[in-house]
């Protein structure tokens, strides 16, 4: 489904991905880990289509049709949905009319309809419906921020979903919620591309199909199971590291 080919990308002029390779199929789990700077935020900015972000060489196919050059709505129609490392504060907008117009654009629901999808999943996700007249993100703490980003995702229901650290300065009860919310996208069937430091999230998802990439500066240098995390938590990177060089 998704198929990424010598992949090298810039930012303002510097390269930053030098040649990566990743193979999606529909419905797999696919876990990509590595320490600060090695371009894991890069790979999902740049699978998402942000304008910034420019493939230099090698390209991204998607459901067997070239997408590297597509902009970012045009992938969120076809399927794509990323989950930001950093969600961004929009003051003036509020969740309520933001998630109805992704709802309407992306989906094609009504307003009135979408409306009622919108609070019973908010729900799931300990959003009231106070809360969703909040400006979107906007003096949200961590884990608010997390969770809205996988409310989103539940009512997209992408087929391809790009978590960038949805664990990362997130409460424990915030990260239980947004882990078992994973693992339902999971089970319905939704392909994941799931950025993280720690195995600690994965521990509530139940799959069959895991695999695990790991990235150094600007390239997958490793993958393998989920043994991979074990020894990456036990040892850190360099245990892994050590054994490419
Ligand atoms: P990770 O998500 O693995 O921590 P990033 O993809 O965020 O890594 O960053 C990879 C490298 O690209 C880093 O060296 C970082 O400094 C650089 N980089 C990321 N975003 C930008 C940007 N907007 N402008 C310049 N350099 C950037
Ligand atoms: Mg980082
Ligand atoms: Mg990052």
């Amino acid at each position: 489904m998704l198929k990424i080919e010598d992949l090298r990308v810039a930012i303002e002029g510097k390269e930053i991905l030098h040649g990566v390779n990743v193979m999606v199929n529909p419905g797999e789990l696919h876990v990509v880990m590595g320490p600060n700077g090695s371009g894991k935020s890069t790979l999902a900015l740049t699978i998402a289509g942000h304008p910034r972000y420019e493939v230099v060489r090698g390209k991204i196919l998607f459901d067997g049709e070239e997408i590297t050059s597509l902009g970012p709505d045009e992938r969120a129609r076809r399927g794509i949905f990323l989950a930001f490392q950093v969600p961004p504060e929009v003051k003036g907008v509020r969740i309520i009319d933001f998630l109805q117009q992704v709802l309407t654009e992306l989906k094609g629901i009504d307003p009135a309809e979408a409306y009622e999808l919108i609070e019973e999943r908010a729900r799931e996700l300990w959003f009231t419906e106070e809360d969703l007249r909040r400006y979107v993100n906007v003096g949200f703490s961590g884990g608010e921020k997390k969770r809205l980003e996988l409310l989103q995702a539940l009512l997209v229901e992408p087929k391809l979903l790009i978590l960038d650290e949805p664990d990362s300065g997130v409460d424990v009860d915030s990260l239980s919620v947004i882990s078992r919310k994973i693992e339902e996208l999971h089970k319905k069937g939704t392909a994941i591309i799931l950025i993280t430091h720690y195995g600690r999230i994965l521990a509530h998802i139940d799959t069959d199909y895991l695999k695990v990439h790991v990235m150094k500066d600007g390239r997958i240098v490793r993958t393998g199971s989920k043994e991979l995390i074990e020894v990456i938590e036990r040892e850190g990177f360099k245990a892994v590291f050590s054994e490419v060089e």
